[in-house]
């Protein structure tokens, strides 16, 4: 190519590192397995032939084994030898291979981000400024874990806004009479001018839905975020229908911006769809979904404190805050959130990981030569 010296992909190696489960463990809603015990995560890492190498994290259960395999069998003959800045063909090849292999959501977006963060290393950029920044910090709420009983709750809720949170979403029981009444309650507690919200994580049927949905309105919640499982469109399109208070979907369905289309198609994102690495395919999937939800005037609100997140958090428009998990009580301060609830925009060139992982940090020679 013409003023640019061709970079190739020459390394695509997998490193499965130590994960501790969190201190103290936690319990969603009734129904799901609760955190993880200590684990392992992947890194991947690709590596070019100038010697620079961009990495992402695959930290869901299972996840570190899944990636090696795929690494071995599949993603290291597709991608070596080739332009690690061709991301819209290397996204579009990873969908093409998810028709045979059906990747876990998480593994859709791997090379993606790791794609990404090579391309900020080369320009010496942190990612968001690569897309192109639009903030340079964000508000942050507080997301909870769920906790034993309601005087639990409020007790949390207090400690997040003495901490500086802005804002607090609930994930409570997964019962819709006790949940409405918690939400009450939180309401009645914090007063009217702290925003809140509700994650349901997939736990209701319709009939439930709708009577929680109506009760989180007159609780004056902002958004009211997965109350069922997303694989009918047509049961949020009821949903949306019968409750008065915004709808936040299309978090964990399959199909990225493709799937997010069809809930806002139907009326069902009343306040938006979720943008993330994680469960979109990456930041290119992510962004895909940020801009289909700007056309229709809804907001992409961004998933999970992970570091794609708060890039793309800096980057997207038509989000509202970053979600800051707080996962025990009492709650520890995140050295991340400063003293007004705010997240600043990451400095380090890339995406960058989580500090304290161990791994080679040297490229492994497996492939030199064959190139
Ligand atoms: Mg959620």
């Amino acid at each position: 190519m013409k003023g640019f010296p061709p970079v190739r992909i020459t390394h695509v190696e997998t490193f499965r590192v130590p994960l501790p489960g969190p201190r103290p463990p936690f319990v969603w809603r009734r129904g799901l397995l609760g955190s993880a015990p200590d684990g392992e995560a992947a890194v991947l890492r690709i590596g070019t032939d100038d010697g620079l190498a961009g990495v992402a994290l695959a930290t869901r259960p299972g996840m570190a084994a899944a990636v090696a395999d795929l690494v071995d069998r599949v993603l290291r003959d597709e991608l070596v030898g080739a332009d690690p800045l061709q991301r819209e063909y290397l996204w579009h090849r990873i969908w093409e291979i998810d028709r045979t292999e059906e990747l876990p959501l998480p593994a859709l977006g791997l090379v993606d981000i790791a794609l990404w963060d090579l391309a900020g290393r080369l320009v010496g950029q942190p990612v968001w400024r690569l897309i192109g920044g639009f903030r340079t910090r964000i508000p942050a709420y507080a997301s909870t874990v769920t906790f034993k009983d309601t005087a639990e709750y409020l007790d949390v809720a207090m400690q997040c806004l003495e901490l500086g949170y802005r804002a607090i979403k609930l994930h409570a029981w997964g019962d819709a009479r006790a949940d409405a009444e918690l939400a009450h309650r939180l309401r009645e507690h914090v007063g009217d001018d702290v925003p809140l919200m509700y994650d349901g994580s997939a736990g209701f049927d319709l009939p439930d839905a709708i009577y929680l949905g109506r009760a989180l309105h007159e609780a004056g919640f902002l958004w009211y975020e997965e109350p069922m499982r997303e694989f009918s469109v047509s049961a949020y399109r009821g949903l949306a229908q019968a409750v008065e208070i915004p709808l936040l979907v299309a978090e964990t369905s399959d199909g990225a911006h493709m799937n997010s289309a069809d809930f806002i198609a139907a009326g069902a994102a009343t306040f938006g769809v979720r943008a993330s690495a994680s469960m979109r395919g990456g930041m290119t999937g992510a962004l895909r979904t940020a801009h289909l939800a700007e056309a229709f005037r809804v907001r992409a609100e961004v998933l999970g404190d992970e570091m794609p997140s708060r890039h793309l958090s800096m980057a997207i428009p038509n989000t509202t805050f970053h979600e800051s998990m707080v996962t025990a009580n009492p709650v520890v301060k995140k050295p991340e959130i400063d003293g007004d609830g705010f997240v600043h925009a990451p400095l380090d060139p890339g995406i960058a990981l989580p500090a304290g992982l161990d791994y080679p940090s040297t490229l492994h020679p497996y492939v030199e030569g064959s190139i």
